[in-house]
């Protein structure tokens, strides 16, 4: 039998690599699941599978800070992996809905999940020692942390403050939709970030949301958002997508939608944030269902909408093209003095969400002169695996994990997805396979004994707390 240095070459193609400041046509070597070697020229006869990659580019895997993959939400496995995405992080789930989809529907990335607390709590001006137990528990199955889903379910700011607190304490993740019971999700969250972080670390989720226009203009609330997150550098990290839709809930109750957002969404185009008014809506156009069509998540509206949130009793994922463009570009694009961008990565907020858009747009930005490419590979894929403390992720060092992302730069588009040094995707088909879940050290054993390969975030020497 035949022995080979590499398991995987990846011939010819343009390698960007910000960690190390590489940008040339290389080789990649891949062995054992782990980056072999990057030089000018790996001789054919030493590896099983060799492809060419001439005109193509080579990044890091991209790193998705921000997803929605867990329940009846595991087809979204497969939409990210078609756009690129070899990690990826989901904003919400307990770990017994998304271990069972990651088992059932995973297609061989790494992926981890923060659990949303805000479904368990007794009330939202929950006390500190119900935080500290439902905390304890996620992290012991398995979460990377925790979500606050303030924006759709707001919560009182002292009990915000309180869970950020508790996570901080216990050095686990800690992400937060913005808004409490004081404010909203709008620019006037972003305003109370300090009061509510104090000296704790925080994420701060999807900045471009909350400059939709609501207070100001979109553009107005855009450099506020930039301005105070600049402040708060060192202590939150932050995550901003590229598409017009946003995600939220269809769900009514008592003759109103429960989520707030939809609520605000239904009074941004003049409806009332009623059942009625939200029925308006989607007849209209304005309000888009989503349903699973072929394979993927897909958006619909009008009368054949309002007939499945009907029949399903109001309970359907929902999205309304409510996000500013101009604010979208100032995220993605803002840099402080010193030349850091201010807004760490680029995400999508999206997986069963059909916007996994961050590759194609960034693209868009690299075309238009307003990002680099070592500056989007930094967006999509360095500043991920720095935030979550992936060490090994990120880059394309020698020992570093093979995870890889080939773009077409004719078209903008993820070409061919590698994770863990297997190929699964090629040109919009994917492959399954097995993947690994990420962790930390108090979920370890039991993600192991759950069967699961696992990876353990360095959270302390993570960016959200270095
Ligand atoms: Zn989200």
């Amino acid at each position: 039998m035949a022995t080979y240095a590499y398991d995987l070459v990846l011939k010819n193609g343009r390698v960007i690599d910000p960690e190390h400041e590489m940008d040339s046509v290389l080789d990649v070597g891949v062995k054992d699941g782990r980056i072999a070697a990057v030089q000018a020229s790996i001789s054919g006869t030493k590896a099983r599978e060799i492809i060419d990659l001439e005109g193509y580019l080579v990044f890091p895997g991209v790193i998705d800070s921000h997803v929605h993959v867990g329940k009846n939400r595991g087809i979204g496995y497969r939409m990210t992996a078609a756009a690129g995405v070899t990690t990826l992080v989901d904003f919400g789930s307990s770990m017994e809905e998304f271990a069972e989809e990651f088992a059932q529907r995973g297609v061989g990335q790494n992926a981890g999940s923060l659990y949303s607390i805000n479904r368990d709590l007794s009330s939202r001006d929950a006390g500190r020692s119900e935080i500290e137990r439902l905390v304890d528990e996620a992290l012991a199955a398995g979460s990377l942390g925790i979500k606050i889903v303030g924006g759709h379910h707001p919560l009182t700011p002292e009990t915000t403050s309180t869970i950020i607190d508790v996570a901080n304490d216990r050095g686990c993740y800690i992400a937060f939709h913005l808004g409490t019971t004081e404010t909203g999700s709008h620019i006037e969250g972003v305003r109370e970030v300090p009061a509510l972080v104090g000296d704790n670390r925080l994420h701060v989720a999807h900045v471009n949301s909350y400059c939709r226009g609501m207070i100001d203009t979109p553009a107005e609330e855009a450099l506020e958002a930039a301005s105070v997150l600049h402040g708060l550098k060192g202590q939150v990290v932050s995550e901003s997508y590229l598409d017009t839709i946003n995600g939220t809930g269809g769900r009514c109750f008592d003759g109103k939608p429960v989520s707030h957002v939809t609520r605000i969404c239904l009074t941004m185009k003049d409806y009332p944030p009623t059942t009625d008014g939200l029925r308006q809506a989607i007849a209209d156009g304005y309000g888009h269902v989503r349903v699973q069509r072929g394979g993927r998540m897909v958006l619909i509206t009008g009368g054949e909408a309002v007939e499945i949130w009907e029949e399903r009793d109001t309970e359907v994922s929902m999205s309304f093209p409510v996000n500013s463009p101009q604010a979208t570009f100032i995220c993605a694009t803002a840099c402080g003095p010193d030349d850091e961008f201010i807004v760490d990565a680029i995400s999508t907020d999206g997986g069963a969400i059909p916007r996994n858009v961050a590759v194609e747009r960034g693209m868009a930005l690299v075309r238009y002169g307003a990002l680099s490419l070592s500056q989007l590979a930094e967006k999509l894929s360095a500043a991920g695996a720095d935030m979550f403390g992936l060490t090994s992720k990120g880059h394309l060092g020698e020992g570093a994990d093979a995870d890889v992302t080939v773009i077409d730069p004719q078209t903008g588009t993820a070409h061919m997805t590698v994770a863990s040094g297997r190929i699964i995707m090629l040109d919009g088909v994917v492959f399954p396979t097995e993947g690994r879940m990420i962790t930390t050290e108090c979920g370890a054993k039991t993600v192991k004994e759950a069967g699961f390969a696992c990876e353990i975030a360095d959270l302390q020497n993570s960016r959200l707390y270095r």
